[in-house]
């Protein structure tokens, strides 16, 4: 019997191993049988070859419990090891500076195993003793039993395996005991070996009867196939709307095959993720840092030994080879995309709606795919009718360009609550886009950036003839008393909305048009939707939503109102507009008399006085015109119907204006 140390430069190898190296312990399973399928390829290849002559038999790979001896067994019939083997490759564990390396590393919970040749060690996470039982298939090979406790002392004796293979013996340590669960190996194995090359059988049962389809050329496959396999992934989700074949092996190898779901929910999404393989292992199914983030929505399997899979996820990100592949992903993405606009645009358009919260998203975080999708992305109008950016422009240019040169695109984010709107806008003859979707308000302002000389306006931003400025706006026909009179009448008449603000403008529409219509300042509803989907920009989500009363002055009702209120208010309020505008004049003269930007004490001290007398007179006009407008139930009533009509008229302020609208009606 032969013992030694194990080759190591330090004697702390094992604890690390056990604490620091791989915060999963379950992965000492797919390490082991990796090997083992490893040595059984290994035999196949030597056997076609003509290096083997003997009978190859069954190359398959056993993974046995034995609950009462404590035990976890994975048995292979592949190449199996000599002695002299077991002392090159288990007992030198092959890399140079290893206690610089655990010295660096042991901080860190997710580290480099595979890459340095420490995967079989990866058993003394969960094992007190390792024992390896091997027989080579060289001729004239002894059997050898290798046993660890692990300390860095091993010993190796004369074995007594009849057949060749090896056999990895784990005697589990009572920490690790629910690896002697025959339930909790069997989910381990279908995690992680189901598409292994060589059959993996827990006890009796074969773990990879899929077939890894990515493996095969696009060419060998079928749309069933694709569809199929799909299914065999993620069971129960609706066929998948496309999917794009990846294969690759210069300047490094990748295959795989990418979905593009049907998502029904966001919990799916999480759920449902990619899945990283290495040479057909499971790895993982959290591929941030390898794929794109917008990526991350869709499904399928990417295989890559490139990849360096037990690194940290910030060393993952900075690495030059998957900064390639994830480009290159993001290019095949996008290449694919544009084919099937290209070739059936039809489809394409059916499948939008299900894929454009992808390729939105790919816009708005990834600035290669930006460019690309520029292509192929689709604007949707409430026709649902659907325009590449080159035509939609072409659309819209000649009757939506506004006086200063700009195309203003218009658009509805809910096409049943905005459909007076939208509707004006149409009879004018423009086109509505549809923007409904989760991150539309990210992708409005997007648009905006990427596109020349264009708006993005939706279409309740103001009342249709403003929309679209064609010249500097048309005289509301108000005089300036009237003007006074009208703005408070009409504001002191907006019943106190929760969390909205009402502003008063004044515009000279058709006479059949509405008396008030409401309408929604493009730049604060944009923040504040915006602040809705970001965290951080809560000053905006805390602002009131800002509305204006655009007040029709050419409604025969609007007239009617305008010309009692004048009748009834004008003598007593042009006196105080008089004083006001007087008062206003002496301010601006005594501030024009002063020379270093400061007023001296006796003109700092009139121009306060002046002030105060212009509030007082303001203050008195408004009194006036409110008490006005407490009599006039018309006015309050209007104001209310245009609300109503924005869903803005609710509780108390709606039973209100239903007995008013009675009473009226009596009248
Ligand atoms: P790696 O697999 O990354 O090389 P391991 O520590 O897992 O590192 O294995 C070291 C070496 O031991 C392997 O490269 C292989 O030569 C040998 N080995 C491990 N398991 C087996 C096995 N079941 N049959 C034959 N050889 C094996």
């Amino acid at each position: 019997m032969a013992k030694g140390t194990i080759g190591v430069t330090t004697e702390n190898i094992f604890p690390v191993i056990k604490k620091f190296l791989y915060s999963d312990h379950e992965i000492f399973l797919r390490e082991l049988v990796s090997n083992a399928v490893d040595a059984s390829q290994k035999m196949r290849t030597l056997s076609s070859f003509g290096e083997f002559k003997g009978e190859l038999g069954d190359l398959e790979v056993r993974v046995k419990v034995d609950k009462d001896a404590g035990t976890l067994t994975v048995s292979d019939r592949g190449i199996g090891m000599t002695a002299e083997d077991i002392d090159k490759y288990i007992n030198q564990i092959a890399f140079s500076g290893a206690e610089e390396f655990l010295a660096k590393y042991k901080d860190s919970a997710n580290n480099i195993i595979g890459h340095f040749g420490l995967g079989f060690y990866s058993a003394f996470m969960v094992a007190k003793k390792v024992e390896i039982n091997s027989l080579s298939y060289k001729e004239g090979a002894e059997p050898v039993c290798w046993t660890c406790d692990g300390s860095p002392e091993y010993s190796m004796e004369r074995g007594d395996r009849a057949d060749r293979g090896t056999d990895i013996i784990l005697y589990i340590d009572d920490e690790s005991k629910e690896f002697l669960e025959q339930i909790r190996i069997d989910t381990l194995l279908r995690k992680y070996c189901r598409f292994l090359p060589v059959p993996v059988y827990s006890g009796e049962t074969l773990i990879n009867a899929l077939e890894p389809q990515w493996m095969k050329k696009p060419t060998e496959l079928t749309d069933e196939d694709y569809i199929k396999f799909y299914h065999e992934l993620y069971p129960g989700q609706d066929d998948p709307l496309f999917w794009i074949h990846l294969n690759v092996d210069y300047p490094f190898t990748l295959t795989g095959i990418l979905y593009f779901p049907k998502i029904k929910n966001n919990f799916e999404i999480t759920k449902n993720r990619i899945q990283l393989y290495c040479n057909q292992v499971f790895v993982t199914d959290s591929v941030e840092g390898v794929v794109p983030e917008f990526m991350m929505l869709l499904q399928g399997v990417i295989d890559s030994p490139d990849i360096p899979l037990n690194v940290s996820r910030s060393y993952l990100q900075s690495d030059t080879a998957v900064k390639k592949i994830s480009g290159y992903i993001t290019k095949k993405v996008s290449s694919r995309l544009e084919d099937l606009f290209k070739s059936d645009r039809k489809n394409f358009e059916q499948k939008w709606p299900d894929i454009r919260i992808f390729i939105e998203y790919g816009m708005l975080t990834d600035e290669k795919f930006c460019e690309a999708a520029m292509k192929f992305m689709l604007l949707e109008d409430t026709d649902r009718k659907f325009y590449t950016l080159e035509e939609y422009r072409t659309l819209v240019e000649p009757a939506q360009t506004d006086k200063d040169g700009n195309v203003v695109y218009l658009y509805a984010t809910d096409p049943v609550a905005q459909y007076n709107y939208i509707k004006a806008a149409n009879d004018k003859g423009y086109s509505v886009l549809l923007m409904d979707g989760q991150l539309d308000s990210h992708f409005v302002a997007m648009l905006e950036q990427k596109l020349e000389k264009t708006q993005l306006v939706r279409v309740d931003a103001d009342v249709v003839e403003r929309l679209i400025r064609k010249d500097d706006g048309r005289n509301a026909g108000l005089d300036a008393t009237q003007r006074n009179i009208l703005t408070t009448l009409f504001q002191s008449s907006a019943p106190k909305v929760d969390k909205a603000m009402f502003m008063v403008e004044f515009e000279k529409l058709a006479p059949g048009d509405m008396p008030i219509v409401i309408t929604q300042n493009e730049y604060m509803r944009r923040m504040k939707d915006m602040a809705a989907l970001q965290p951080g920009m809560s000053f905006y989500g805390e602002l009131p939503d800002s509305y204006t009363l655009v007040v029709n002055t050419a409604s025969p009702l609007v007239e009617k109102v305008c010309e009692e209120a004048t009748k009834a208010l004008a003598d007593r309020i042009r006196p105080m507009e008089d004083a006001m505008a007087a008062d206003n004049a002496k301010i601006e003269e005594l501030r024009s008399g002063d020379k270093d930007g400061k007023l001296d004490t006796e003109a700092q001290k009139q121009t306060d006085e002046l002030m105060a007398a212009v509030d007082k007179s303001r203050s008195e006009q408004e009194a006036v015109v409110k008490e006005y407008a407490a009599t006039q139930p018309v006015v309050r009533q209007l104001v209310d119907l245009a609300l109503l009509g924005n869903g803005l008229l609710r509780g108390k302020d709606l039973s209100d204006f239903i007995a008013r609208s009675v009473e009226l009606i009596g009248k």
